[in-house]
């Protein structure tokens, strides 16, 4: 059986059966004749165990992957929940259209991005992917078909938006996109030395550059903490030439041993800085979509490069009224403790009403930094850094999990004993099962 792991590789756990779902109108076998708890599984692009599963059955969705129909008066498209974003827009964009929320990934499913309420580089101006799913089919252990929508069993449709896939398998979703002229976006970057100017940066770019998120030294130390560069981007307009689209993809075999030792990346980093030096002197850029959105795509199977051991990404939500000093302390800890963070970027999340019960992003910044794993010491790491997310009132993402205590989510998803309830009797997860009574 292949494996059907998480990104981050850290405690990935073998499930006793995978269940490839190859259409949407086709009924589940009956629960008793499956090992139990089930779990839909998309492309396992969660860094943690909210796709994973102990010993039961994962509901693969590789092959739930067709279009259904277009509205083009609407622009609204139904799909299979196994489509994946990036397949989605090599279809539409040619035709006008993009998918308004896009995560750092292509390879993300539909049904992915919606139970986990994914964000992009816009939440401030667009909100999650979840403000744009119009209806979704639900499909429970006992054969039942709910249609969800927001007039159609709404609190079904508020549970699964978010709902890490526990309340049972998305068939199909209907999402709202947008128009656009071509595959291009405008992208500036602009380096900062401090947090201070992040914040300033940040907050003065929202309006010409709805597309904004920052890469982070996570080595950096003493005057140069919290440097970065800040990349924002928007739609180009028409054009009447356009650049050829990216071809280059590099491929990481299977690794012995991390290939990211701290010399290398400081090398990287250095390296990165001083290139987005040049990129801000040469001002406006005309940048693919792949290269903007997807970057990490053109090296398939990256996660490889930390090795067999696997790596943490440790990602929160800090609070606006908190972000600054949470921020400045978080970055301070990972400092001093010795741990490094190879990868950071930070950026700001808009006030919107959360679509789903257990919705991450919300009004203020997250921060995400890449650690290997390096055992016992990087959890007591996670440990130091989560009592600054509580007390910064902040919450730890879900997607990127596999250590949080049960306390740390009941703190940062205030409504999980209510999302209880719509919890599908025979699904579960290895997540679910860590932080739920
Ligand atoms: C390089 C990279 C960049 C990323 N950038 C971002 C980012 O910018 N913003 C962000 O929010 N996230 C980001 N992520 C995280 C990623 O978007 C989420 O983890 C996403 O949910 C993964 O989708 P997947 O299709 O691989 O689902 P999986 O990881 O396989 O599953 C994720 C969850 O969705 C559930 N699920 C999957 N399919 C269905 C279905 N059909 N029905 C019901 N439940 C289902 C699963 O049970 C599980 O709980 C990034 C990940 C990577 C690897």
């Amino acid at each position: 059986m292949k494996r059907l792991g998480s990104w981050g590789r850290v405690g990935d756990l073998p499930a006793t059966l995978h269940l490839r779902v190859q259409r949407r109108d086709a009924d589940l076998p009956p629960v008793s004749t499956l090992p139990v708890p089930l779990l839909p599984y998309g492309r396992g692009r969660s860094y943690g165990d909210v796709c994973q599963v102990d010993r039961g059955t994962l509901l693969h969705t590789a092959e739930l992957d067709r279009f259904v129909d277009f509205d083009p008066l609407r622009g609204v498209l139904q799909c299979e929940s196994g489509l994946s974003l990036g397949e989605i827009l090599r279809q539409s964009i040619p035709r006008g259209w993009t998918l308004p929320v896009l995560p750092g990934s292509g390879e993300v499913t539909v049904g992915g991005a919606i139970a986990n309420d994914v964000h992009g580089r816009n939440h401030p101006g667009a909100g999650s992917f979840g403000h744009h799913v119009e209806a979704l089919e639900l499909l429970r252990s006992d054969g039942t078909r709910l249609l969800c929508s927001a007039g159609s069993n709404p609190d079904w449709f508020a549970a699964t938006i978010g709902g890490l896939g526990l309340t049972g398998l998305i068939t199909w979703a209907s999402l709202r996109l947008r128009p656009v002229a071509n595959a291009f976006v405008h992208t500036r970057s602009a380096r900062f030395r401090s947090l201070d100017e992040f914040w300033e940066l940040s907050a003065a770019a929202q309006s010409e550059w709805p597309y904004a998120r920052a890469w982070v030294d996570g080595l950096a130390r003493g005057r140069a903490l919290g440097r970065g560069v800040l990349v924002g981007a928007r739609d180009a307009p028409a054009l009447a030439e356009l650049p050829a689209p990216p071809r280059f993809r590099a491929w990481v075999p299977p690794l012995p041993w991390s290939l990211l030792g701290a010399a290398s990346v400081r090398a990287g980093n250095a390296a990165y800085w001083s290139a987005a030096g040049a990129r801000q002197r040469a001002g406006v850029r005309l940048t693919h979509y792949e290269r903007y959105f997807f970057a990490a795509d053109r090296v398939v199977a990256w996660n490889r490069l930390y090795g067999p051991a696997g790596f943490h990404q440790y990602q929160c939500a800090l609070p606006e009224r908190s972000m600054r000093e949470a921020t400045q302390a978080l970055l301070g800890r990972v400092a001093r403790s010795g741990q490094r963070a190879l990868f950071g970027t930070l950026q700001r999340l808009g006030d919107h009403p959360a679509p789903g019960m257990l919705s991450f992003a919300r009004a203020g910044a997250t921060l995400a930094l890449d650690f290997a794993h390096r055992g016992e010491a990087t959890l007591r790491l996670f440990t130091e850094l989560d009592a600054v997310v509580r007390a910064a009132g902040g919450a730890l993402y879900p997607a990127k999990d596999s250590r949080m205590p049960p306390a740390m989510f009941r703190a940062g998803f205030p409504r999980w004993e209510a999302f209880g309830r719509f919890v599908d009797p025979a699904f579960g997860s290895a997540f679910w099962r860590r932080v739920s009574p």
